[in-house]
């Protein structure tokens, strides 16, 4: 089928529907990208956004650049923090293994990274040696003393980061940026029709004053209702429901205190049907717990989320229907599908945002390069499903090879039993059997979705290693790591980096 719009220079006219984050990083993207088009969204305030999703990835922090906003512009009018990776708390109950860090990438990884592949792999196959992630890697060094990402200009070393934010103070920073410097037009109204054209293509949004909004191309990004792709075009939904079981949470905001070191990391505890995260903001802290209802009532998951904080019957908890999943093409006709209207895979690794941007993007990319054409659309379709598929088999990742055993629900044991993709598969047997997981990642060409050290970091970081009696030394055929000259190294890297708190950029006056 070949795409309605013809040719780019066709798409004169763009119509957003939705003001979430997803609608208003895609008006910034487009609007910078293509400045001859007219853009412009539409939101019902009434319906309004679903206001949680507070964690990122480096990826935002790139978006920021390419649209030209600083951080200083941007940070202190969302009450951001810096983020240098997750710490995981209680996935494991394996000694030592009780919790681990998931950072992002750094310049310095090149140093350590050999010896931690080393000596995981050391240990797989049954040498006593010392294989926990947080021992070669400077971001979980950093994130315990909540220093920031920023070292000293004379450390030449670049630590990425993402952030922490309050994601109605970043809706409404895009939608000023996008209305003043981008030149976006901002409608608010609700959209009660919407009229095809004979081709199938979407022409007109109908909305509930009567006005019909026309265009050449539109960006679903009306969050889990989908109303362009599933209720419209009917874009077919893609479930990952039979292996991510979560599929509800409830938030509960905490007040931050000011006394204490504000962390610059995002915080995720396994708790009995699920998880909870804490989300250091300069406001507040933002909690939630994503469970399975299949495991738990909303009154359980609130009861054991309010216990896990300590805040008795203290604010009050907003509870959330979550959908896991994708739609099974991300551009159908002249239509986009970004954000909750998109897919959604629970916010283990806060992945959302990131795969708002990487869509908008390829999106952007595959019309300047081909314009709108089948040879666009296809190539963009597989792309985006098996970015997404990449993302989710990382997330399974986490509950499927689970080693908690606290389990009153029988949750966690039911996770260790989803049966994994074959990507998945792959990677298992390259852990379990001792081989090279660095070249099966390789083979499997998904560093894209999360590199080598990410993998390493969770199989290590739940201590899937063979158990600690049957460990032997190790003899002459293992090269022994300097791990005194290991942590040194990393002690001292991390001289340079100065509390998180001291490093946060101050509002431009
Ligand atoms: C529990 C939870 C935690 C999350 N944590 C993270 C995280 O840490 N990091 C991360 O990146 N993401 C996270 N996410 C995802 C993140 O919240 C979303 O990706 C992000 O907020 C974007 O949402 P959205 O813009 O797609 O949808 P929404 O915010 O729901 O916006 C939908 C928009 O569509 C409009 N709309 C809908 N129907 C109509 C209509 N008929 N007429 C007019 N307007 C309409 C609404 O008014 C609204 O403006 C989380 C999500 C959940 C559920």
């Amino acid at each position: 089928m070949t795409s309605p719009a013809g040719d780019r220079r066709d798409a004169k006219a763009i119509v957003i529907l939705g003001g979430g984050t997803a609608g208003w990083i895609a008006a910034c993207l487009i609007a910078h990208r293509w400045p001859n088009a007219h853009v412009t969204l539409a939101e019902s305030p009434e319906i309004g956004i679903v206001g949680v999703g507070e964690g990122s990835t480096p990826q935002l922090r790139a978006f920021f650049e390419t649209i030209g906003v600083d951080e200083a512009e941007w940070m202190p009018a969302c009450d951001a923090t810096y983020k240098l990776g997750i710490d995981f708390a209680g996935w494991s109950d394996r000694a030592g293994f009780e919790r681990y860090f998931h950072p992002f990438p750094t310049a310095l990884d090149s140093h350590t990274a050999g010896s931690f592949f080393y000596n995981t792999r050391a240990r797989r196959t049954g040498r006593d040696v010392v294989a926990h992630p947080d021992r070669f890697l400077l971001p979980a060094r950093l994130a315990a003393d909540a220093c920031a990402p920023q070292g000293d200009e004379r450390f030449p070393f670049e630590v990425s980061y993402g952030y922490h934010f309050d994601a109605y103070k970043v809706g409404a920073f895009l939608a000023q940026h996008a209305v003043g410097k981008l030149g976006v037009t901002h409608l608010q109204r609700r959209v009660t029709r919407v009229d095809r054209r004979t081709d199938g293509g979407i022409a007109a949004l109908l909305c509930d004053d009567g006005a019909s909004i026309t265009g050449d191309l539109f960006i679903d990004s009306s969050g889990f209702r989908s109303v362009l792709f599933e209720q419209t075009l009917g874009v077919r939904f893609v479930s990952y429901a039979d292996s991510l079981f979560n599929d509800r949470a409830v938030v509960l905001p905490t007040p931050r205190d000011p006394s204490k070191p504000l962390p610059s990391q995002t915080r995720a505890t396994a708790l009995s049907a699920g998880w909870a995260w804490d989300i250091p903001l300069t406001s507040r802290t933002g909690n939630g717990y994503v469970y399975s209802s299949r495991h738990l009532t909303p009154q359980q998951a609130e009861a054991e989320l309010r216990a896990h904080l300590g805040v008795g019957a203290a604010g009050t908890a907003r509870h959330l229907n979550m959908r896991v999943g994708r739609v099974a093409e991300s551009w159908s006709y002249n239509a986009l599908a970004v954000g909750l209207a998109q897919g959604f895979l629970e916010p283990l690794e806060a992945t959302a945002l990131h795969l708002v941007i990487a869509t908008v993007e390829a999106f952007l990319d595959a019309v300047d390069a081909d314009g709108f054409t089948q040879a666009a659309r296809v190539p963009f379709n597989a792309r985006i499903a098996a970015r997404y598929d990449g993302v989710r088999d990382y997330i399974v990742a986490h509950y499927r090879l689970n080693q908690r055993h606290a389990d009153p629900h029988g949750y966690w044991a039911a996770a260790r039993k989803v049966e994994p993709s074959d990507t998945l598969k792959r990677l298992m047997s390259a852990w379990f059997t001792g081989a090279d997981l660095v070249a099966e990642i390789d083979r499997l060409d998904i560093a894209r979705y999360y590199n080598a050290i990410s993998w390493h970091c969770l199989f290590a970081g739940y201590g899937t290693f063979p158990d600690d009696a049957r460990l032997v030394p190790p003899g002459p055929d293992i090269d022994r790591i300097d791990m005194d000259r290991i942590d040194d190294f990393l002690r001292r890297c991390a001289l340079n980096f100065p509390p998180h708190q001291t490093c946060l950029p101050r509002p431009i006056t």
